[in-house]
């Protein structure tokens, strides 16, 4: 069905769905590593692209091949490239867009995992980076070298939840020549456009709010343009970063709810983040949907809503917040986030516990901060978690 010009629930519902010979009503897992050419002559133009037909599940899958033209759909992009977690899509731009001598300005507090594989792999071939704070359109103007390719943002950042002025970052990478990468994990392309605003490449952990159901780990990349997506493609199919044909099937059917889910997160952690706020044992908070939060102005012009993503310090410091995480019943102590369910954990020691200790203090990852990721539980039920834990506290 052509969604090009319908609504975003429709899209979801429908983007990306294809005839099959049965008529299936949902996309098919096509769970074959490989594909029968009809004979010599169609496998030779299957190869050279005389011919559309699918090779190999690394290169091409018809399911994973319905979510790529789903999201790519969502996000108003060129094509998607799904990758096995969103740690391959990050690791296959890199790959695709760096090279021996070129240098790659991040945002400080990106998530744990993008800034060390930086750090400890890639400046083994020779790639430089510099971690900025990219709220401060001078300290990236400031970082920008010679050899800067790539200006990579992730906001909201995880798990400072600094906001990052999109189109700003594409004026000066537009002026400067690099390519603009935006991690659209923690707003999800129903609360926020990258590629609208101007980035080149979007890119998402659809482990998180896409899939929802915290069932699988995956990844997808979407570019604005067709030689972006063909060289980023290359990276993803050559170091064999691709997703699974099941792994696609259980996204396809995830993503169908975000809507409701993101709506109905949201509206949750608004109602946690006032009732957090105005507790007498919490010394700060962090959610781009309270006007406490340094950029609230900036988060309402480019996000359509402030999500579901909150973090807080307890008084008392580590160990105030440590005895808040042993002390909730209904959220559970775990890493990862945008599922239907509450979940609480401590980036210091847990996500970012790769991060150098003074990088994590120059990023705000401070070790009283508590990231927690709303669920769509009953409110008053969390809020309840949240109020017996710590009155312990
Ligand atoms: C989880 C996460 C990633 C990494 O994704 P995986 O699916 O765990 O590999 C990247 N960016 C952000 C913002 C994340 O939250």
């Amino acid at each position: 069905m052509k969604t090009k010009n319908m609504g975003f629930n429709t899209k979801l519902i429908h983007s990306g769905e294809f005839e099959d010979q049965f008529g299936s009503a949902t996309v098919p897992i096509y769970q074959t590593s490989t594909f029968k050419f009809k004979n010599a002559q169609h496998g030779a133009d299957c190869f050279s692209g005389a011919s559309a037909g699918y090779i190999y599940t690394r290169i091409a899958n018809p399911t994973i091949r319905a979510l790529e033209n789903n999201i790519a759909e969502l996000e108003n992009g060129y094509d998607g490239i799904a990758t096995s977690s969103g740690m391959a899509a990050i690791t296959s731009v890199y790959m695709a867009q760096l090279a021996a001598g070129s240098h790659i300005i991040s945002t400080a507090s990106v998530y744990g995992p993008a800034r060390v594989v930086l750090e400890k792999d890639f400046s083994r071939f020779g790639v430089e980076a510099d971690f900025v704070n990219t709220a401060d359109m001078n300290a990236i103007l400031s970082a920008i070298k010679k050899n800067t390719k790539v200006l990579y943002i992730e906001t909201p950042s995880n798990p400072t939840m600094d906001i990052s002025d999109i189109k700003a970052c594409a004026e000066i990478a537009k002026k400067h020549n690099l390519v603009l990468v935006v991690d659209n994990t923690f707003a999800t392309p129903y609360l926020q456009k990258p590629l609208d605003l101007g980035a080149d490449v979007v890119l998402h952990s659809v482990t998180k709010f896409i899939n929802g159901h915290a069932d699988i780990v995956g990844g997808i990349i979407i570019t604005k343009d067709k030689d972006l997506y063909e060289k980023i493609r290359h990276a993803m199919v050559y170091m064999g970063c691709n997703m699974d044909p099941h792994q696609a099937y259980l996204v396809l059917r995830g993503l169908k709810t975000l809507v409701l889910r993101v709506e109905r997160n949201q509206e949750n952690a608004i109602k946690v983040a006032h009732f957090l706020e105005s507790h007498p044992k919490i010394a700060w908070i962090r959610y781009p949907g309270l006007a406490s939060h340094p950029q609230f102005e900036l988060a309402k012009k480019q996000m359509s809503g402030s999500g579901s993503m909150i973090s807080f310090g307890v008084k008392g410091g580590l160990e105030a917040g440590r005895k808040l995480m042993d002390s909730v019943h209904l959220a559970t102590l775990a890493v990862s986030l945008g599922g239907v369910e509450t979940l609480i954990q401590h980036p210091a020691s847990m996500t970012h516990a790769s991060v150098n200790k003074e990088e994590k203090v120059k990023a705000g990852i401070t070790d009283d901060l508590v990231r927690l990721s709303v669920g769509i539980e009953d409110v008053q039920d969390i809020i309840e978690d949240l109020d017996q834990a710590l009155k312990i506290v």
